[in-house]
């Protein structure tokens, strides 16, 4: 065969909605033996430690997907958009999301309006639930009476002053709790919606169906229980995003359904995280390479007790082994595991197992994945030969949102999902990330599409033409973009930059600066030689 499989054996996936999936799972991963439950997550901000259990939880969304139904008219087949930073309430929202047969579709917080109306209008997203500090940014896009009825914040009392908040509606009616007539309907049923621009072009919106979330929570949990058992009580510090699938499929799925309590908190800040750390004699945690390098560079590290740490799963982009070694030397009790995914995966691909791992790879393929790696001509590679990294799993995207023609891009007919990454996979079945042939650019983790700044600058009066690519930045140790400006009046180049600047999320901004040029290198078919610029 043209392939390599995972060496794991196969995990069966049952063809259930994701909530009861969840639930179930996660009531039998309880510490029977415990008097008093530990909570699930626990608010690592509040002073009053406001904390929810499995049942609290399980409580929470019964009611809150009541209220969704008859107090919102949610019905299976909407969208929700769920618009906030990390919360305690984060997973809680999207299971009574799903409980009713809607999905959730999940955007940065940090986005500006303009990027925020984007994804509502290509979601068709019918109702939004975020917090009162982002109130004002939904109702520029939410602008009606009408729409602004669609808005629930996920905060109570003071701050959300005459805001309808998502403990205004629970409701303890009964309500026609959402399930699959049939097994297709597992398949079918999509579930997220986070955007990706994917190999190319503007942020798409990428559907997941349950099974490929339950699917990737099975094949990342029997990797995981590779790991020699650790303490039973374990916690994690949550950093990753939750919009973000590699956030979601951990901090909002695998922590909670392995009885793993999570500290939440809404911004990362290194010093916060370190005491949060020592505070709650943290396990594990899942960060993202700029942190990990910023851990084996700081001396804070020094002021705080971080020996319970045993260990830390890095992902989203590339960590080099220099790093890696100056951070288990510095601290032994630590173990880093690199994993390696995408949205469009549900994300995960592989991850290390602790016994066994090379810690320059991005890890093992994941049970029930097939792998193939393709050279420019579409030739299938062998072992260890490089070239694009391409999948097959029942983790792979149903497609993109209403875009037939980039899903058929993607993913090819024999099912094999191309991911725009270059690297080789070894005949053990360890996969290396060596670059990235998509123009995507990832600024400490998050996605940053070329095409979204090019059409933005394009519409800036002094620009004739422009391209973006990302650049690699030393200091921070993650790309950045750089844009190339063809302009009317040279000396207008910053005033572009600025406004530009204004217009995205922090991390969009033009890092990289810019280059001012006669032209932008494109092919006879117009395409942009981002090579060139490179
Ligand atoms: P996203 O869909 O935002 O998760 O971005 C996925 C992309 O991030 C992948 O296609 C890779 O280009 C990159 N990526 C994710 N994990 C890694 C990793 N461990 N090493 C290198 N690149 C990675």
């Amino acid at each position: 065969k043209p392939y390599v499989s995972s060496p794991m054996p196969p995990v069966d996936i049952p063809a259930v909605d994701l909530p009861t999936f969840f639930f179930n799972r996660a009531r039998q991963n309880q510490h029977s033996d415990r008097k008093e439950a530990r909570p699930l997550f626990v608010d690592g901000t509040s002073l009053n430690g406001l904390s929810l259990t499995l049942r609290q939880m399980q409580v929470l969304c019964d009611q809150l997907a009541s209220g969704f139904y008859h107090r919102m008219c949610l019905r299976p087949g909407d969208v929700i958009a769920v618009f906030m930073p990390n919360s305690i309430y984060y997973s809680a929202v999207v299971f009574a999301a799903l409980m009713t047969g809607a999905a959730c579709t999940l955007a940065n917080p940090a986005y500006t309006a303009r990027e925020l109306a984007h994804q509502l209008e290509d979601s068709k997203a019918m109702l939004v639930i975020t917090t009162a500090e982002l109130y004002d940014t939904v109702s520029q896009v939410f602008d009606t009476p009408e729409t602004r009825n669609n808005v629930l914040v996920i905060d109570s009392g003071e701050a959300a002053n005459g805001l309808c908040s998502i403990f205004d509606i629970l409701d303890k009616q009964t309500y026609p709790r959402f399930y699959f007539k049939d097994d297709a309907e597992s398949t079918s049923t999509p579930a997220f919606i986070p955007y990706s621009s994917g190999t190319t072009g503007l942020p798409k919106g990428v559907v997941l169906s349950h099974r490929n979330i339950i699917s990737n929570i099975l094949q990342t949990e029997a990797i995981q229980k590779l790991s020699p058992a650790m303490n039973t009580e374990r916690t994690s510090v949550a950093v990753l995003p939750m919009f973000h699938s590699f956030g979601l499929l951990f901090l909002c799925f695998l922590m909670p359904i392995s009885a793993i309590t999570t500290v939440v908190i809404p911004k990362f800040e290194l010093p916060l995280f370190l005491r949060l750390v020592e505070e709650h004699r943290a396990t594990e945690a899942m960060l993202v390479p700029p942190i990990i390098v910023a851990l084996a560079k700081t001396f804070i590290t020094d002021q705080y007790n971080l020996t319970s740490l045993k260990e830390v799963i890095v992902g989203a982009a590339p960590l080099d082994q220099d790093t890696i070694t100056a951070i288990e030397l510095k601290m032994p009790h630590l173990k880093i595991l690199q994993g390696y995914g995408l949205s469009e995966c549900s994300p995960a691909i592989s991850l290390n197992p602790i016994g066994d791992r090379r810690t320059a790879s991005v890890g093992c393929l994941l049970p029930n994945i097939d792998a193939m790696v393709l050279d420019e001509t579409g030739r299938v590679l062998g072992p260890s030969e490089s070239g694009e990294l391409c999948f097959r799993g029942p983790n792979n995207m149903i497609g993109y949102l209403n875009n037939c023609k980039e899903t058929r891009l993607t993913i090819d007919s024999h099912g094999f999902l191309h991911t725009g990454d270059i690297g080789y996979i070894t005949s053990e079945q360890f996969v290396y990330v060596t670059d990235r042939k998509k123009e995507l650019i990832k600024f400490n983790g998050f996605q940053v599409a070329p095409a979204e700044l090019e059409g933005l600058l394009l519409q800036h009066p002094h620009v004739k033409d422009c391209a973006v690519i990302g650049v690699y930045d030393e200091s921070r140790k993650t790309e950045v973009p750089r844009a190339f400006l063809v302009l009317k009046s040279p000396d207008k180049a910053e005033a572009v930059v600025k406004w530009l600047n204004e217009r995205v999320a922090y991390y969009k901004r033009l890092r990289g600066g810019y280059a001012i040029v006669d032209a932008i290198p494109k092919s006879t078919s117009g395409k942009i030689l981002r090579r060139m610029l490179k």
